[in-house]
C-alpha cells in the first residue's frame, strides 16, 4: 500500500518541527479535523483526535470503543486512548501542559469553553493543511490511481454511447458513477455534475431530469476517490456537429486551460497563474463569462490549499497537486469547462487526468 505508518510518522515529525517555530511556540497540538487525523495517523473512524507533542513519546490518538480494533490496525504505532470525548481525553493525558494549540476551524466555541484544560489553549489555523499542500510519493500514487479510474470510467461511458440525445442528466451521472465503482473507486469524489444545453452555462449545476438533445453541450465534472484521495476532472462534449459559437468558446477555454497548465511553475504567485489563463479568455472577449477561480488543490479533500485565483495568496509549491479548470458560460445557451488534475514539478507539471481535450462530437 502506498500509505504506511512510516509516512504518517514522518508527517507528524514535520508538524512537530512547525510547533516550535509557531508564534507562540507550542508544546503540543490537538488535531480534531478528521481529514487531518487521517493524514497524520491513517485513522479513518468518525470519532478521533490526535495529539502531537514536542516530545514524540507523548504523541497519542484517541477514539471511542467502537474503533478499538480499527485504531490498532490503522494507527498501531501510536498510543491509543479509548474515550468517547476524544479532545478532552487527550488534553487530560499526563504531561500535557504549557501552550497547546487547537485547530480554530475544527473546534466550536462551545467545545472550546468545555475543554478548559490545565494547559493554555491557543487557536491555530492551517498548520496541518499547509503541510498537506505538498504531496509525498505515496499520496501522488493514490491520486494517479483515482485519476486513472476517472479517465477509464469516462472512456467507457463514451464507448457505450450513454451520452446521447434522449438520456437525462441524472441517468448519465448515475451511469458514470457506477462505472467508477466498477473500476475500483471506493467512492465518488463529489456528486457528479452532468449539465446539458443551457444548464451547461451554470458552473455547478446539479443533474436533473433534463433530457439531452442534439446540438447540446454536455459538461461533465466528476472524479473517483481512491485510498482517501480525490480526482477532479471536467470534460465538455457536444451532441452532433458543433455550431460555430460552440467551437469558438471551446477553443478559447482549451487555449486558456493550456496557458494555465503551462503557468504551473513552483514559486509562482497563485494569482499570476490564474491571470495567465484568464488573460486568454479576456483577450477573446469572454472575461465576464469566466466566473470563478482557475483551480484549487486536491488531495485528502476535494478542495484544499492552494487556491489558484484572485482570492488566493502565496506561491505554488513543488509537489502540490492542483486543478486547472477555466470555463466560459453563456447564460441561456451553454458553457464549456475543461479541468485537469496535475502534480506540480520543477521540470513541468505531470498530467494525471489524461482524457483528450479535443472537442468530441457524439
Ligand atoms: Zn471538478
Ligand atoms: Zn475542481
Amino acid at each position: 500500500m502506498p500509505q504506511t505508518t512510516t509516512d504518517h510518522a514522518r508527517r507528524r515529525d514535520t508538524l512537530r518541527a512547525a510547533l516550535a517555530s509557531h508564534d507562540p511556540a507550542l508544546d503540543a497540538l490537538l488535531v480534531t479535523n478528521l481529514d487531518n487525523v487521517r493524514y497524520l495517523a491513517g485513522f479513518t473512524g468518525s470519532n478521533g483526535a490526535v495529539l502531537i507533542a514536542a516530545d514524540p513519546a507523548r504523541d497519542a490518538i484517541a477514539t471511542d470503543g467502537r474503533y478499538l480494533t480499527q485504531v490498532a490496525e490503522q494507527s498501531g504505532d501510536l498510543r491509543a486512548v479509548i474515550e468517547r470525548d476524544v479532545a478532552k481525553a487527550l488534553l487530560a493525558e499526563p504531561g500535557v501542559a504549557g501552550t497547546v494549540g487547537f485547530e480554530a476551524t475544527a473546534v466550536s466555541y462551545a467545545d472550546h469553553a468545555r475543554l478548559a484544560p490545565e494547559a493554555h489553549l491557543v487557536p491555530t489555523t492551517r498548520l496541518v493543511e499547509t503541510l498537506r499542500e505538498v504531496k509525498d510519493a505515496g499520496e501522488i500514487e493514490l491520486l494517479r490511481r483515482a485519476c486513472a479510474i476517472s479517465d477509464q470510467a469516462l472512456a467507457a461511458l463514451v464507448d457505450e454511447g450513454a451520452i446521447r440525445p434522449g438520456a437525462t442528466e441524472t441517468q448519465v451521472a448515475r451511469r458514470l458513477e457506477n462505472l467508477m465503482y466498477e473500476l475500483g473507486a471506493e467512492a465518488v469524489a463529489f456528486e457528479t455534475i452532468v449539465a446539458a444545453g443551457a444548464n451547461s452555462a451554470i458552473p455547478h449545476h446539479r443533474p436533473t431530469d433534463a433530457v439531452l438533445a442534439a446540438g447540446d453541450f454536455v459538461k461533465i465534472d466528476f472524479g473517483a476517490r481512491f485510498g482517501g484521495y480525490h480526482a477532479d476532472e471536467t470534460r465538455t462534449f457536444v451532441l452532433g456537429e458543433p455550431a460555430a459559437w460552440q467551437r469558438e468558446i471551446y477553443d478559447v477555454v482549451r487555449a486558456a486551460q493550456a496557458a494555465g497548465r503551462e503557468a504551473l511553475v513552483p514559486g509562482r504567485d497563485v494569482r499570476e497563474i490564474d491571470g495567465a489563463a484568464r488573460a486568454v479568455i479576456e483577450a477573446a472577449g469572454y472575461g465576464e463569462q469566466f466566473l470563478h477561480g482557475l483551480g484549487h488543490g486536491v488531495g485528502v479533500e476535494i478542495h484544499e490549499a492552494p487556491t489558484l485565483g484572485k482570492l488566493g495568496s502565496g506561491t505554488l509549491s513543488d509537489g502540490a497537486v492542483v486543478t486547472v479548470e477555466p470555463g466560459v458560460y453563456l447564460p441561456g445557451r451553454g458553457g464549456v469547462r475543461i479541468e485537469d488534475t496535475l502534480v506540480v514539478h520543477r521540470d513541468g507539471p505531470e498530467l494525471l487526468t489524461r482524457t483528450t481535450k479535443d472537442l468530441i462530437a457524439l
